[in-house]
């Protein structure tokens, strides 16, 4: 069997444009296809992918992980979100097309279940830009219930707003208003998991847990940016209660490493579609293990990406909760078919050969790459501010 081809197809889907490659073979029929989805370089990444594909063309895409090898080391300037983004969504599709090959889901060739089904977490939002904060309480309350009633037992919100390195009470009290809005909706059954967005610094950060801590989050996600060096993050980690989460914008196991070895992190959050695909998401699984550290992993992405993270939710033994975005766009189904169900917050195990989804073109076609400027905060002085 021989890679003939790898192209990219770009969808818009608002402020992401999904990148899905797709890996085809000389066996009639027989393509694989992954996501690369990496926010507002989109077009870098489908350039990134067409530089690997001279690298992979001609060769048998069962061996999987001498392609990623190949890819890895012989573009000389290793990582980088961009080239991993490329290598992560390359990676997937290779693994579509051996487990279509053998008729068996992708699951099982990554080492059959490891659980029933896996638990899924719906990520609500949140978040301030202004300097007068806004009242978030009542459209918090109001997605909490929403999600609830979906049947989700396990949610995210951003109850942190625009921050300066070092902020007064009003930041604090904003915060505290939203987490205690999220959590009365919620109730105490439901887990709450509160993202940061690596917009305040380690200081802020312990100020932040303080006020959080009596509402039990289930743990806190990039506290600093990624950055910033363990140490800081370490000292957050020692000063709360509440477990620290982080990893989406790491892109190799080298990277998780200083946070393991400095005790900074209790959940891994690496991202399928970033940190090397399923190759490379299998081996930090690997590592975070050897420190007892499950994995959450990142994923506000496209619906193949959230497929692929739920087969390897059901076959990675360290595994915790899924992300997944609903809020997006209402025809995600339309372009990608197969997509399993989420019941009670929970997927069950897919059964169609590979990771189960098909790409419909002219769907695809509806919705062309459209560019997208990131989102802009500027503090009250005009700096550029984290977001
Ligand atoms: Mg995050």
């Amino acid at each position: 069997m021989k890679i003939t081809d790898i192209r990219t197809t770009l969808v818009n889907a608002r402020l992401r444009n999904w990148v899905f490659v797709q890996v085809e073979t000389d066996v009639p029929g027989l393509v694989g296809i992954g996501e690369a989805t990496l926010e507002f370089q989109s077009r870098a990444v489908a350039t990134a992918v067409g530089e690997l594909a001279g690298l992979l063309i001609g060769r048998d895409p069962r061996d999987r992980t001498r392609l990623w090898e190949a890819a890895y080391r012989y573009p000389f300037f290793k990582g980088g979100p961009v080239t991993m983004s490329a290598l992560s969504g390359i990676d997937q599709a290779l693994h579509d097309i051996v487990a279509k090959d053998l008729g068996i889901p992708l699951w099982r060739l990554l080492g059959g279940l490891a659980r029933d089904r896996v638990r899924m977490y719906d990520h609500v939002g949140g978040g301030d830009s202004t300097a007068v904060y806004g009242d978030l309480t009542d459209s918090i309350a109001e997605r909490v219930h929403h999600s609830r009633a979906d049947g989700f037992t396990a949610i995210k919100i951003l109850a942190v707003p625009r921050s300066r390195p070092v902020e007064g009470l009003p930041a604090l009290r904003w915060a505290e208003r939203v987490m205690a809005a999220a959590r009365a909706a919620a109730g105490d059954e439901v887990d709450i998991m509160v993202d940061l967005h690596g917009r305040t610094t380690a200081a802020m950060a312990i100020q932040y847990a303080r006020v959080l801590e009596p509402f039990t989050p289930m743990f806190l996600e990039e506290v600093v940016g990624p950055e910033i060096p363990a140490s800081e993050m370490a000292r957050v980690a020692r000063a709360t209660t509440i477990p620290l989460a982080a990893g989406e914008r790491l892109v190799h196991r080298g990277e998780f490493l200083p946070l393991l070895s400095a005790g900074a992190i209790s959940v891994a959050q690496p991202d399928l579609c970033h940190a090397g695909g399923i190759t490379e998401t299998m081996r930090i699984g690997a590592l975070c293990g050897t420190y007892g550290v499950p994995l959450a992993p990142h994923n506000p992405l496209g619906p193949v990406a959230t497929m692929v993270n739920i087969h390897v939710g059901l076959a990675l033994p360290n595994f915790l909760v899924q992300e997944v975005m609903r809020a997006d766009v209402p025809w995600r189904d339309e372009v990608i078919m197969g997509v399993a169900p989420i019941i009670d917050g929970h997927v069950d195990p897919p059964t169609a050969p590979g990771i189960g989804v098909e790409i419909d073109e002219a769907a695809a076609a509806r919705h062309p790459f459209s560019h997208h400027e990131p989102v802009q905060w500027v503090h009250e002085d005009g700096g550029v501010a984290e977001w």
